[in-house]
């Protein structure tokens, strides 16, 4: 097993209330060129899980830090017009998401949970961490190193 110290948040950059899964990021990210889905777990608008790429195998989805990293992504994170960033998560995916979040730390250790946002110049994952429950759980700091 490779090491893990941190877990990524992302969206799918999908609009509001649009159901879309694992498949279809699959397809997406084969069309940029990559080798199938680069997160390692989707989370669905009604808080599903499905994985994505195996934990073993290291993700796509945060430019220069995917090493040693997992990466999630729920399914949403632009209003229903497609143009702005927002925190679309409903219910039962902050449910799932914060559930997800305490068995990485925990099976992990991880050191760290963030979202994308911290590495790059993006929206993505259309919330600050740091400010959400995720970043903040059971006495666990978001950037923590
Ligand atoms: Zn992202």
């Amino acid at each position: 097993m490779r090491p893990i110290h941190t877990l990524v948040w992302h969206c799918s950059a999908t609009p509001e209330g649009k159901h879309f899964d694992a498949k279809d990021i699959d397809r997406w990210h084969k069309e940029r060129g990559w080798a199938g889905i680069g997160y390692h777990a989707v989370v669905l608008l009604d808080g599903t899980v499905q994985p994505g790429r195996p934990i073993e195998k290291v993700g796509a989805h945060v430019a220069g830090h995917n090493t040693g990293s997992i990466g999630y992504s729920y399914i949403g994170g632009v209003s229903a017009d497609g143009k702005t960033a927002k925190d679309t998560r409903t219910p039962a995916q902050k449910a799932t998401m914060k559930r997800l979040t305490i068995e990485a730390i925990r099976k992990y250790g991880l050191k760290r949970v963030a979202g994308h946002n911290e590495y790059a110049a993006k929206a993505c994952p259309s919330f600050d961490i740091r400010k959400d429950e995720l970043g903040n759980l059971e006495g666990f700091k978001a950037g923590r190193r």
